[in-house]
């Protein structure tokens, strides 16, 4: 006999008496308690897509694909099955098995306790949040709640000893300030945060746009135990006090008005000594989300920024940026780094440390201490093939050969040099015993530069110059009217200082610049004697064109950007 199929539409309403007649088919209980399972889904599938990716979860697809699949298939059934409130139930369950699964999992990568998912105190505090119940009736919230989670090394959590003293130590007013100092120097756009033992107290000093500036110090014992959570944090030897140590470790930085956002991570770079008053530490903050991208953003000239494009893009040459410690070189190169195209072109780089992640390149981390050294490194790059290569420091004879060598065999090279201004890089690689004719034949060009900073927006202050002082720094007297300086200079701590800057009168750095090309007259005049005539060859750049870093500097005074005192303090 033939039976027709008969699938029984089980959301629909089929209680026996069908058809209700007029078209009204559908149960409004049932259509409503499963759009309301839809939501369900679709917000447990959404939750834990975020998650996975803010935590960097490696399974993180699979979990996806779990979530998918659990609702997509009781979905399926919930309009197959004649039992709908049983497939309801059963959905609804394996959601939330799901979910709580998955909060183990989310749990068990984050050590604050207070951040953990679906735990009775999660709970509590869900309830005292919408429901407005006080479970804890005369206590206020448990510790402060601060913005920042040591996550472990880069690429990776903390090892199990680590991992087991830190969430001991967790609860501690040592882990609590360690957790503060780094949220305090975030927001105060600290680059490094120092250390310091005396007798009784332990000095904080921050370095803000290039300058130490003192915090409240804390008391010794404190601060040492403020110290050991950072050592291990950084998975150094917390029982070795005198020796010099490095480490590092990573932050996760949350954004306390979107905590749900998943914040960014920074990188700590950590250095410890003994001194004799105690162990000290600086700590260096990489903040990857301030890496700079773009010749763009590094507030060259115009026309200085076309001749490193033109330098940079050559196929084989060598490209020298040079200033003092901490003038931004190696952000101007790894901006260099991005003009090339990576795709196409063989990119290593040698850095001791590898400070940014630059995609498609093959990074090398250099250190004299397990041997690997820049020469010794830059032979074996070498064979592998590179055209463009980035080497982080030339400060030795080899390095400074091999690199003026691979300039000349085809190879960009791009690389840093410890010296005052453009034209002495020259005289400084002749000094490391390479030879002239080897140099001007490799050279392309030097940059050298500094970093200024920028006058508080907020606070500057206008003021008109005297016709002397104009006169002293070659301006044009008659077509500036008035200059900007820092108003709240040396008022850090008084009560009405500025906010924006923190009462320093500046907030932020910008570049300047004197590019130094290399041409065929400088050329010859380089090959033409032993020593170069370093006076000589920069009255001849200057000549074709070249401006000296002070020049450029009042360039962005007189655009108001920054102050006379501050161009002469940099370019001193
Ligand atoms: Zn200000």
């Amino acid at each position: 006999m033939f039976q027709p199929v008969f699938i029984s539409f089980s959301l629909f309403a089929f209680d026996g008496d069908f058809p209700h007649g007029a078209g009204w088919y559908v149960g409004f209980t049932r259509l409503i308690m499963a759009l309301f399972g839809l939501l369900a889904w679709c917000s447990l599938c959404q939750w834990i897509d975020d998650d996975q990716r803010e935590l960097e979860i490696a399974d993180g697809p699979m979990w996806n694909m779990i979530a998918l699949g659990t609702g997509a298939l009781g979905g399926l059934l919930l309009f197959m099955a004649p039992w709908f409130w049983f497939i309801w139930f059963l959905l609804m369950m394996a959601m939330a098995v799901e979910a709580k699964l998955y909060a183990n999992l989310h749990n068990s990568m984050i050590r604050d306790t207070s951040l953990h998912l679906l735990t009775p105190t999660h709970f509590k505090r869900l309830g005292e949040k919408y429901l407005r119940l006080n479970f804890s009736p005369g206590q206020g919230v448990r510790g402060r709640n601060i913005p920042v989670m040591f996550v472990g090394k880069r690429g990776g959590a903390h090892n199990s000893d680590s991992a087991k003293f830190l969430s001991k130590a967790e609860e501690s007013v040592g882990y609590q300030l360690a957790l503060e100092l780094i949220w305090n120097a975030i927001s105060m756009r600290v680059t490094d945060i120092h250390l310091e033992p005396t007798k009784d107290e332990t000095m904080v000093r921050f370095r803000i746009d290039g300058m130490m500036k003192a915090q409240e110090p804390m008391e010794r014992r404190i601060g040492d135990s403020v110290l050991n959570i950072l050592k291990v944090v950084a998975e150094l030897d917390i029982t070795e006090k005198r020796k010099p140590q490095d480490g590092s470790f990573q932050a996760r930085i949350l954004n306390p008005d979107k905590p749900k956002s998943g914040g960014r991570l920074c990188d700590f770079r950590v250095a410890t000594s003994g001194s004799v008053a105690g162990e000290k530490m600086v700590l260096r903050i990489l903040d990857q989300s301030k890496a700079i991208s773009s010749l763009d953003d590094l507030g060259l000239r115009p026309k200085i920024r076309d001749q490193i494009r033109v330098i940079v893009g050559a196929p084989h040459g060598l490209f020298l940026v040079c200033g003092p410690t901490g003038a931004g070189k190696s952000t101007t190169l790894y901006a260099s780094l991005h003009e090339i195209d990576r795709f196409t072109k063989n990119v290593i780089t040698l850095e001791n440390p590898v400070e940014y992640a630059i995609s498609n390149t093959t990074q090398i981390e250099v250190n004299a201490k397990s041997g690997k050294t820049f020469a010794g490194e830059l032979r074996s790059v070498l064979r592998q093939d590179p055209d463009v290569i980035y080497i982080g420091e030339i400060r030795d004879k080899e390095t400074a050969e091999i690199a003026c060598q691979a300039a000349q065999t085809g190879h960009m090279v791009f690389s840093t040099i410890h010296s005052n201004d453009a034209v002495s890089a020259l005289a400084r690689l002749i000094e490391l015993g390479v030879d002239p004719s080897v140099v001007s034949n490799s050279l392309s060009g030097v940059l050298g530069q500094r970093l200024v900073r920028k006058l508080c927006p907020k606070c500057k202050e206008k003021y008109t110059p005297s016709q002397e002082a104009l006169k002293k720094l070659n301006f044009p007297a008659d077509r500036i009217k008035f200059l900007c300086r820092a108003a709240g200079e040396g008022k850090e701590d008084a009560e009405n200082a500025c906010e924006n800057c923190g009462g320093s009168g500046y907030r932020g750095r910008t570049g300047v610049y004197e590019l130094f090309v290399i041409t065929d007259k400088i050329r010859e005049m380089i090959e033409s004697k032993a020593k170069p005539n370093i006076q000589q060859i920069t009255q001849e750049a200057i000549k074709e064109g070249m401006t000296l870093l002070f020049t450029d500097g009042l360039r962005q005074v007189i655009a108001g950007d920054t102050s006379i005192n501050e161009i002469t303090r940099v370019c001193k």
